[in-house]
């Protein structure tokens, strides 16, 4: 189910949908070691991530890849809590209106060796890879600003 879709229902009929609902579906996937995040901006904005500085996002869909071997479903749960403290360049970008994640895949493979396969654009140049040590330049592309490019990747 897409995130957006479950906080729809969520927001419906909150008993039924609690916020833990989507990590016990991370348990069924003990073998996942990354994720991606669907991610879509609305309108072209400007966001200062972290230390790497300002930059301008155009609008349209976004991917990025994070790894977590232990956790993952605290950690998905995280990305889409509004209240938190800013630890990773994601929850800069995530926090300003008109960003969404509209959707996220689970890999067993490593966080790198998906990053590398999806192709797209780099935006901000060591996004969420200031620890990479596999050369990706970036761990967040920009796939472009139509539907076609999310529709591609959208399978979870
Ligand atoms: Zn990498």
């Amino acid at each position: 189910m897409l995130v957006e879709d479950y906080e729809e229902r969520r927001r419906q009929s909150p008993a039924r949908f609690p916020r833990h609902r989507e990590a016990a579906a991370m348990n069924a996937n003990p073998g996942a070691k990354s994720y991606q995040l669907h991610i879509r901006i609305q309108k072209p904005i400007v966001v200062r991530i972290g230390k790497l500085g300002e930059f301008e996002f155009p609008a349209g869909f976004y991917v990025y890849t994070g790894s977590g071997k232990r956790n993952l479903d605290r950690r998905l749960a995280r990305h889409l809590s509004q209240s938190k403290r800013f630890r990773w360049h994601i929850d800069y970008l995530l926090s300003k209106v008109g960003v969404r994640v509209v959707g996220y895949s689970l890999f067993v493979d490593f966080e790198c060796d998906v990053n590398k396969t999806t192709a797209g654009e780099i935006v901000v140049p060591r996004f969420g890879a200031t620890d990479c040590r596999n050369g990706c330049g970036s761990h967040l592309k920009f796939l472009g600003a139509g539907q076609d490019s999310m529709e591609a990747r959208s399978e979870p």
